[in-house]
């Protein structure tokens, strides 16, 4: 019998649907001047208006008239798009700009731009495993998709340490060889639970181990330190850390990722790097507009100032509530939910009846029994929205909460 290609592509898609961890995208549409509230197009033709609670669009640069304004100037005189790799024809005075710019940021030596993050994080791990003679790489278990596919890619050893354990990481490190390269992987602000790693104990080991260290700042990078390069910029630690990587797409708001160290370790993944050689180069608006809203970002620690006052307001507000979330240092509030299809269900309720729209967070993205709702706040968002979150959800989750049996409830 030949292999029925589609039935076996709609099973494994019904399976998720049976676990509740299909995922079905929300089409919205923003608008700069009403952000965050949007209009949503619904399955049957229909709109709605909703308030967006879950983009990561955290300091809402993507709508900044300095942005938008470089990013539309660059095109109309430059074009739509690059024109080719970096190698040919795709490096214009605003990419040349744009990594020096992230390079004088993050105080290094140099900066090599990447079509996202994740491309950055697999190409750069993935381009280190395959070069460095036996190197081993010590990944912290709570890592992303983006590094851990990137480790995934060589045939190098790969050792999992327990998340943020300082104590866990030193044991591994003392089972390896000394002679041995070695690599220590983790983020300053893990995107799921909120977490904020030891990044100063970890440099400590890596220093005694002579391990190199690659710190993701994703969540971090524009929101965090006196220029808002991230926690590393915070804790006075960005030169203690071989490789900084972070995204352009978060808070900084437009589109893009990138790395920074060492004019060495940099021209070493400019030249061997096949996620970086082998791709059309980013548009020189995107560039331009990146360059903008790192400067705004830079110049203004005021607005971080504010951020997270605010998020420390919600926090409160959510705790009078009862409402229980993960505990943290940082912007992430997370609810932990514990079952998809409960989380996708109050999820739907909160869009329904009261035009909030947060994403359920399922696995892969969270382990099976996390799954979550991950509220991110913007600047943009007022003191009523806040209350209409914080009353929302505590009727919907009074409600989930008394349909659970007590040990459930404990669990
Ligand atoms: N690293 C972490 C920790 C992330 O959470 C993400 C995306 O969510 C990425 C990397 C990838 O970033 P980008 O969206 O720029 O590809």
């Amino acid at each position: 019998m030949t292999f029925d290609y589609s039935s076996f592509f709609h099973s494994e898609t019904e399976i998720l649907k049976q676990q509740g961890n299909y995922r079905t995208f929300a089409t919205i549409q923003r608008d700069i001047d009403t952000y965050p509230q949007a209009v949503f197009h619904t399955a049957d033709g229909e709109k709605r208006d909703a308030t967006i609670w879950c983009s990561n669009d955290y300091m809402a640069m993507s709508r900044h008239p300095s942005v938008i304004e470089a990013m539309t100037k660059t095109a109309m005189r430059c074009g739509a798009g690059s024109g080719g790799t970096r190698n040919i024809s795709g490096t214009s005075y605003w990419h040349a700009e744009l990594e020096k710019t992230v390079a004088a940021w993050h105080a290094k030596e140099a900066a090599l731009i990447f079509t996202s993050a994740y491309v950055a994080n697999m190409t750069t791990l993935a381009t280190l495993g395959r070069k460095l003679p036996d190197l081993v790489f010590l990944s912290d278990d709570r890592n992303h998709a983006s590094l851990i596919e990137g480790m995934r890619q060589t045939k190098n050893d790969k050792i999992v340490f327990k998340h943020n354990s300082v104590a866990d990481l030193r044991k591994q490190l003392q089972t390896i060889d000394r002679d041995r390269p070695k690599l220590i992987v983790f983020e300053s602000v893990y995107s799921m639970t909120g977490s904020m790693s030891p990044i100063k104990e970890f440099c400590d080991l890596s220093d005694e181990f002579n391990a190199m260290t690659y710190l993701d700042e994703v969540h971090a990078v524009g929101l965090y330190g006196p220029n808002g390069s991230g926690v590393a910029e915070e804790r006075r630690l960005s030169h203690r850390l071989s490789i900084i990587n972070g995204t352009f797409s978060k808070a900084i708001g437009v589109f893009g990722g990138y790395i920074a160290g060492e004019q060495k370790t940099i021209d070493f993944i400019r030249s061997f790097g096949s996620g970086f050689i082998f791709t059309t180069s980013m548009p020189p608006a995107i560039c331009a507009a990146v360059t903008a809203s790192i400067t705004v970002l830079k110049e203004n620690p005021l607005m971080r100032e504010n951020y997270f006052a605010r998020v420390k307001m919600l926090k409160e507000k959510l705790r009078v509530s009862g409402i229980g979330f993960r505990e943290n240092a940082s912007q992430v509030i997370s609810v932990t939910i514990g079952d998809a299809v409960m989380c996708k269900h109050i999820t739907d309720t909160l869009l329904n009846d009261y035009g909030i729209y947060a994403q359920p967070i399922n696995y892969p993205t969270v382990p099976w029994g996390e799954e979550c709702l991950r509220l991110t706040l913007s600047p943009m968002h007022k003191d009523s929205d806040i209350d209409h979150l914080v009353e929302s959800l505590g009727k919907v989750m009074r409600v989930y909460n008394s349909t659970q049996k007590p040990q459930e409830r404990a669990a």
